[in-house]
């Protein structure tokens, strides 16, 4: 089975790739449109090894992945690391379509609104990191905006493009702070059947194109210190008022998102409030 993450840009697709890598028989094989991209050919390695050094994603074997039709790239990474289900972090439709294939099953990332408001907000000319000021409240809002603007477009993709029992929601946050029976009860649900968990949060299989190799590289140690944990950073970041505009965004964009939960979805309450 080939699973496609989808969701805005940093939504957590790389720690959630990392998360569900934990259960035998599921490679997280991180960009892979990448691969595909002329424009992006240089940055198209596992930086877990960097360069062409990386065992897996070696040059030869992406140059073969390159020359296979799109159907066929799903099975030759299942063969490449000997999985059944491959995770794709590709998050946007247009590389799905264009890149790296259709996937069967597709898993939207809904992120915490304080903490995609704030990861927008980073990248918006004038950012401040001192909450509170006039300046910084309306970047909050452009860039909750242009948040939920990019959600909005990709999950009508997904909505229009696959069967619901083929589409699960869920909160990057829930899936990197569950225990080990409630990631084994969201595997099944997201697999299809029971797949045994490694204690261990990184193998020495572990290769994947592109993402944010912060973790298991021990980099950014102010946060995450090497471990699974959710971003909350925003809640020294953020005043209450800033808090505020987001939510008031938020209460307008999420109706018109119109999404299929089921009761197979992982969501936090904030989003269900929200229904
Ligand atoms: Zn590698």
């Amino acid at each position: 089975m080939y699973i496609g993450i989808v969701c805005p840009n940093f939504s957590g697709s790389t720690v959630v790739g990392s998360v569900l890598h934990r259960f035998s028989s599921v490679q997280h094989v991180g960009e892979i449109w990448k691969v595909f991209s002329e424009k992006h050919k240089d940055v198209a390695f596992c930086k877990e090894c960097g360069g062409d050094h990386c065992p897996h994603f070696s040059a030869s074997f992406k140059a073969y992945l390159k020359g296979l039709p799109q159907d066929d790239i799903s099975s030759a990474l299942k063969e490449r690391f000997q999985s059944e289900f491959i995770v794709s972090g590709d998050k946007r439709p247009y590389y799905y379509k264009n890149f790296s294939g259709m996937p069967d099953k597709i898993l939207v990332l809904l992120k915490n609104k304080y903490s995609a408001a704030l990861s927008y907000a980073k990248r918006v000319e004038g950012f401040s990191h001192k909450g509170g000021s006039v300046q910084s409240a309306d970047i909050f809002r452009e860039a909750a905006e242009s948040y939920y603007k990019d959600l909005a477009s990709r999950v009508k993709w997904v909505e229009s493009n696959f069967a619901n029992e083929n589409i699960i929601y869920a909160s990057p946050e829930v899936i990197v702070d569950m225990g080990d029976s409630d990631l084994a009860r969201f595997g099944k649900s997201l697999f299809g059947k029971e797949i045994m968990i490694s204690s261990t949060p990184f193998d020495e299989n572990f290769h994947y194109i592109g993402g944010n190799h912060k973790i298991s590289k021990g980099k950014d140690r102010s946060y995450f210190k090497g471990e699974f944990r959710p971003d909350r950073r925003y809640e020294v970041i953020m005043s209450p008022s800033e808090k505020e505009i987001v939510n008031r965004v938020v209460e307008k964009n999420f109706r018109d998102l119109d999404l299929t939960i089921t009761d197979t979805d992982f969501i936090e309450s904030w989003v269900k409030d929200l229904l």
